[in-house]
């Protein structure tokens, strides 16, 4: 009998924040259930969020085993304190976020070190990490991009970039239309993140310049998405702008047990048996759940419109707030809001079991920040949205779920920011009639349909035959006969 093939070794590579760290790992354990071997490359501090997640799946059995291999956080070279190794520590110190991403460079040579020792099949290294490419090729080892975003956003934002629209309108207020997609799409000029349309070079626009370079010179790019999401713009990314890619999503997916959804990417703040408890108390699609990501906060005067809405909407809901958000408690919410609302509202102070919560039929809408993971887990289970984004590629987002997927109503908000400061705050009555938007009435019918069929398709891609397992499937195959193929 011959020897049994070797085994493909595929590396992981995430940027270290939760948003890209969380569904780096899903796809990790997509690939570990179909026999390959992969580790994931990252630093001592980030190492608890993903082994309690790998421990998990170990102790359940889902034959989803992941590797972890640990790089040296360059803090002293990097000048930031002692453990601030991912860019949610670094958020909350003025000021790091620079020093913290230049940390995040220098993993550069020791992830090289680790290439040349291990040779492994593949490196799957995150957008952020444009010089993994040429990393990868001095071993002659392909690298994969993952993004974390949709197919609708990566078109939208490459077309933006290349034909830079916005330079049509005179002003922040004035939209422009996103030319050469299939849909009629206008955004604000104030709803693009400053640094990519400002006149003068700067440092984030160069990174984003080499992002898009890293994606052509790679060998392909994975996105969390399926087909039947955003048919017309996986055909744009790939047969348009040409880009290599693979869909394997909704990732989220690979998450089946409770232990699973209410341990993914952190230890929640709510034990997740209490959390079912008072949700299995509440009427089917009666809860609206609101959470603005890891990244995002609210000012005060925020929290105060928000609490006011929730309070006269009436609705149940579930409301995730950031530490830091909400420390001096009698000061978050108006006089007395969360005594009048113990019985219908939950607040959750830190981490959230999200996944666990959206999958429960008590919730009837998702508040969001439009963050790609948070989108595509509320289409995974189902549910229409209210659309809240703040930064990054949130507004592109927005728009797929409201305007081209149609389950979802937006709350309105016109600036990017991390932080929108007094001036931009969205009103209780703005809140409230988006809440009552997608709670009630024929329009709420009608997106709660949409909202359904989605989730239907979401989990058949993922099935055996499903659209995102057939492309696994195929890029796995890729990857085996990569050098036979050259
Ligand atoms: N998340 C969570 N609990 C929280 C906050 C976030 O489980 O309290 C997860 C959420 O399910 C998602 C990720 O963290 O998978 C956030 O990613 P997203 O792209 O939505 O937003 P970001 O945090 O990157 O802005």
């Amino acid at each position: 009998m011959g020897a049994e093939p070797k085994r493909l070794h595929i590396v992981f590579f995430p940027f270290l924040a939760h948003g890209h760290m969380i569904p780096t790992l899903d796809v990790a354990r997509l690939f570990a259930a179909r026999n390959v071997e992969a580790t994931i490359i990252t630093t001592r501090v980030n190492a608890p969020r993903f082994t309690s997640a790998v421990d998990t799946g170990n102790r359940i059995g889902n034959n989803q085993t992941v590797k972890l291999e640990l790089l040296r956080f360059p803090t002293h070279e990097a000048g930031v304190p002692e453990g601030c190794e991912n860019a949610e520590i670094a958020m909350r110190i003025p000021g790091m976020m620079p020093r913290f991403f230049k940390g995040t460079q220098l993993l550069r040579e020791q992830l090289e070190q680790y290439l040349s020792r291990v040779k492994p099949n593949c490196l799957v290294a995150d957008m952020f990490y444009p010089w993994a490419t040429e990393s990868a090729n001095k071993y002659d080892i392909p690298r994969l991009v993952f993004h974390g975003t949709s197919y609708f956003s990566l078109c939208a934002q490459e077309i933006v970039r290349v034909h830079e629209p916005y330079k049509m309108v005179l002003c922040n207020n004035e939209k422009f239309t996103i030319p050469l997609i299939p849909h009629d799409i206008k955004l604000l000029r104030s709803q693009m993140c400053p640094d990519l349309i400002s006149d003068e070079d700067n440092d984030f626009r160069k990174r984003m310049d080499l992002v898009k370079k890293s994606e052509v010179e790679s060998y392909g790019v994975i996105v969390n998405s399926f087909y039947e999401l955003e048919p017309d713009y996986a055909e744009v990314y790939t047969k348009e702008l040409g880009r290599k890619a693979w869909h394997v999503g909704p990732v989220s997916l690979c998450n089946r047990s409770v232990l699973e959804k209410g341990r993914r990417g952190n230890q929640a703040s709510i034990d997740e048996h209490e959390c079912l408890t008072w949700l299995d108390s509440k009427k089917l699609a009666s809860v609206v759940y609101i959470s603005f990501g890891s990244m995002s906060s609210s000012i005060t005067p925020q929290l105060h419109e928000i609490a006011t809405a929730l309070e006269n909407s009436g609705c149940n809901f579930i409301w995730v707030v950031r530490s830091g958000e909400s420390e001096n408690h009698d000061e978050s919410f108006p006089p007395g809001f969360e005594q009048r609302t113990k019985e219908k509202g939950l607040i959750i102070r830190g981490w959230a079991p999200q996944v666990l919560i959206l999958d429960h039929e008590a919730v009837g809408a998702f508040m969001t920040h439009c963050g790609w993971n948070s989108t595509l887990e509320g289409i995974t289970a189902g549910v229409p949205m209210i659309t809240w984004p703040h930064a990054a590629e949130q507004f592109y987002n927005e728009k797929l779920v409201t305007e081209i997927l149609k389950s979802g109503v937006s709350v309105g908000a016109k600036i990017w920011s991390r932080m929108p400061s007094v001036e931009d705050l969205i009103g209780r009555e703005a809140i409230e009639i988006a809440i009552r938007e997608v709670m009630d009435g024929e329009k709420a019918e009608t997106m709660r349909l949409k909202a359904k069929w989605l989730k239907e398709m979401a989990r058949k891609a993922v099935e055996e035959g499903g659209s995102s397992y057939t492309q696994l499937s195929a890029l796995i195959e890729d990857l085996k006969n990569y050098h036979t193929q050259k």
